[in-house]
């Protein structure tokens, strides 16, 4: 049997450089995985094909699945024959900006090539994981990384000072080609210091950090949900360095130096938002797997 734990993002900054004419969006985004994981288990059964069982969220277990689409991918391209159940069990928030299906799909790239022993490097993953999503080839690894191209081009920075983040997850979902599909690339007044934030992670500069934290998804989706201000606001009010939405949202995160104050931070927006999913957390380095 093989395990493999599946870690959700957050997005320090998220720029949309333009819309390219095949319709993807050239991005240049700092990634960074948090302490919220799904755990994924693989094991060799003598049916063909593939099981699949979820548990602790109510998603389809079938081709619309990712896991199921990145196994049935793999062992289609190297024609196993034998079969494979794989359970899901599901902690992160869905269509929440916080890449829940890629990180499971990158998980079950991960354990199936371990399972057959495939062979594929974590290189070969990425380019197998891309075609199924933009993120998929970030989450093989995770961690601190820059990511361009459509998310393809992944290049490791150093990791953020220790801290301590407060996710919120409001009670709605958010369509992440929704938000692509709505937003004006050419039109956008405002750009987040990419380059200036890896220098600050480069420095171990947190201050130099937060303060560059932007992304330009929220002019699509807070526009739509004003919630997502006002609990950015909240985490401000409640001795937050600085607040964001990550990726498409409607998560947003709070980073905070102490975590006395996350904690307290936490609870005084339970009470609330008691329909939102709040979580006290931390950074962290992301999977160890390759070399
Ligand atoms: P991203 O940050 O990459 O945009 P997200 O956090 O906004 O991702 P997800 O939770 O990854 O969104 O999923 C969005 C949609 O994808 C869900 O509504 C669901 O129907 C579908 N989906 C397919 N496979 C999965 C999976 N394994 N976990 C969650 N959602 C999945």
């Amino acid at each position: 049997m093989v395990k493999q734990k599946a870690y959700a993002k957050i997005n320090l900054g998220l720029d949309v450089l333009r819309r390219r004419p095949d319709g993807y969006h050239e991005v240049k985004m700092i990634m960074q995985t948090v302490d919220i994981c799904d755990e994924l288990t693989f094991e060799k059964r003598e049916e063909p094909g593939i099981g699949f069982q979820i548990e602790g969220a109510d998603l389809p277990a079938d081709e619309n699945n990712l896991v199921y689409r990145a196994a049935a991918l793999l062992m289609e391209k190297r024609q196993i024959r034998e079969g494979v159940s794989i359970t899901l069990q599901k902690r992160i928030p869905i269509a929440a900006g916080m890449a829940g299906g890629s990180a499971d799909a990158a998980a079950a790239l991960r354990g199936l090539n371990d399972l057959f022993g495939m062979g594929y490097s974590v290189e070969e993953l990425q380019e197998i994981g891309v075609t199924l999503g933009a993120d998929i080839p970030y989450c093989i690894q995770g961690g601190t990384m820059l990511s361009e191209g459509i998310g393809e081009i992944l290049t490791p920075l150093s990791v953020p000072p220790a801290c301590h983040l407060v996710i919120a997850k409001p009670d709605i979902g958010v369509s992440t080609a929704f938000v692509y599909g709505h937003l004006q690339a050419d039109r956008l007044s405002f750009h987040p210091d990419i380059d200036g934030m890896a220098a600050a992670l480069a420095a171990g500069d947190l201050k130099g950090i937060t303060d560059r934290m932007g992304n330009v998804l929220e002019t699509v989706t807070v526009k739509e949900y004003p919630i997502i201000d006002r609990l950015k606001q909240m985490m401000c009010d409640l001795g937050a360095e600085n607040a964001l939405m990550s990726g498409s949202g409607p998560t947003v995160f709070g980073i905070y130096q102490e975590k006395q104050t996350a904690e307290k931070a936490a609870a005084a927006i339970r009470e609330e938002e008691p329909a939102s999913a709040i979580f006290v957390t931390r950074f962290v380095k992301g999977v160890v797997y390759g070399s």
